[in-house]
């Protein structure tokens, strides 16, 4: 690993260390749901307090358009790292004016200064080049170093995360060396057997990890939205259920390059089918290529694997000694439809070896199921930039960190 770490940056002591970290939490009515993220960041701003720093930290949230907007304050965000801390965490009311540069000079050495949401300012996502460019020098008035931690968007060619480091001396946090370590450990020589499990909603954002993971793994388990494209690949009708037609060859494509390769395929047997997509419809257990047969007819809409798939998927992930999850086997926001994705997340604790969950939602299932992350070998806090490296590609917000 090329990247450069936090002690390239010699003593810190009295520096301003901007730390770009994806704090990009949920919320309701401005209470956080998940709190993953803010304590994903605690390492590197421990370590970055007890160097004596003067820590000014950035991140986005949500997607606000480019100006403020209260609803996407990172405000109760800061409370909570203060919380997490355990010590004051001073917060400016905008990210590089007035408020902004009298709260980074007010920070004392080993003290901490969150500021306003970076996407309140229309610069952070430009395209444009120059316009980012501007908006990063801005930042750069705030800080003598740039720590990069926020994994969840080193694929994004953004002011704080890309401009920013060719601006200030810079360095990646321990979130993000930890992060690549596992992705490291799931691409280059994994322990075998080698198992991934996909789910989600669209095979269409999985095709590129299909692709880079199946001369690498043993075994694929499909299950979730995307399990209704194989099994329409296999000739099966799927009544009502998430189908993209337009993947079908594709799809087929990885059935025959599964076979050749020796990969075990495991696609469910069985599954749950609703009589609509809610909360309260009425489901049934059917077999995987009877879903048409089930009471409610062609009208009847898959919403997780049945007991039989998971437990045929459990079996093959204990049995693995490095197991990638990403996507929910079913519509886990829905408890009548959780039990697959339960199934799962409970063998990947049970592995022994390197289990590793990616990909925000499920992160956010594993948590809302009454899992601690501790039980995992880790979870990732970057789903899009986890599927990114796991597709192969380069990273922008990692290449200007020295990663090659
Ligand atoms: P991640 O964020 O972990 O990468 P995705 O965003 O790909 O996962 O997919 C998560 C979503 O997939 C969840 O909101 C879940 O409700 C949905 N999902 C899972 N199974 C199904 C299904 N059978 N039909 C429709 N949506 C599904
Ligand atoms: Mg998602």
């Amino acid at each position: 690993m090329t990247l450069r770490t936090l002690d390239s940056l010699g003593s810190l002591e009295g520096k301003r260390v901007i730390v770009r970290c994806d704090l990009n939490v949920p919320l309701r009515d401005g209470v956080i749901t998940d709190d993953g993220r803010v304590r994903a960041s605690l390492p590197t701003l421990n370590a970055l307090i007890n160097a004596g720093a003067r820590v000014v930290v950035c991140s986005h949230l949500g997607r606000p358009d480019g100006a403020p907007d209260p609803q996407y304050s990172l405000e109760p965000v800061a409370q909570r790292l203060s919380e997490l801390l355990g010590k004051p965490v001073a917060f400016a009311r905008d990210t590089v004016g007035e408020s902004a540069r009298s709260a980074v000079e007010a920070t004392e050495n080993g003290g901490i200064v969150v500021l306003e949401n970076l996407r309140f300012n229309a610069g952070e996502t430009a395209k444009d080049d120059a316009t980012r460019e501007a908006f990063a020098a801005q930042l750069a008035e705030l800080g003598d170093a740039l720590v990069s931690d926020g994994f969840g968007v080193v694929h994004r060619k953004q002011a704080s995360v890309y401009d920013l480091a060719g601006i200030l001396p810079s360095a990646a946090g321990l979130l993000i060396a930890t992060e690549l370590d596992v992705l490291d450990r799931l691409t280059e020589k994994p322990e075998q057997p080698y198992t991934v499990v996909l789910g989600g909603s669209k095979v269409s954002d999985k095709l590129g990890v299909i692709a880079h993971l199946l001369p690498r793994v043993d075994r694929l388990l499909v299950g979730g939205g995307m399990l209704f494209t194989f099994l329409a690949a296999e000739g099966h009708a799927v009544a009502s259920s998430l189908l993209e037609k337009d993947q079908l060859d594709t799809v087929r494509g990885y059935i025959a390059e599964a076979k050749e390769r020796g990969v075990e395929l495991v696609l469910p047997t069985d599954v749950v089918v609703a009589s609509g997509f809610a909360a309260d419809a009425d489901h049934e257990t059917v077999a995987a290529d009877a879903i048409e047969q089930s009471s409610f007819g062609a009208s009847g809409i898959g919403l997780d694997i049945g007991p039989d798939t998971a437990a045929r998927f459990a079996e093959a992930i204990r049995g693995s000694k490095t197991v990638f999850w990403n996507g929910p086997m079913g519509v886990f926001e829905f408890p009548a439809f959780a039990a697959g994705t339960k199934t799962v997340a409970q063998a990947l604790t049970e592995v022994d070896g390197l289990s590793v969950v990616g990909g925000g939602d499920s992160a956010a299932a594993v948590r809302q199921l009454g899992f601690s992350d501790d039980r995992f070998g880790h979870i990732s806090t970057g789903g899009g930039a986890s599927l990114e490296f796991l597709e192969g590609k380069k990273l922008p917000g990692l290449e200007v960190l020295g990663w090659q």
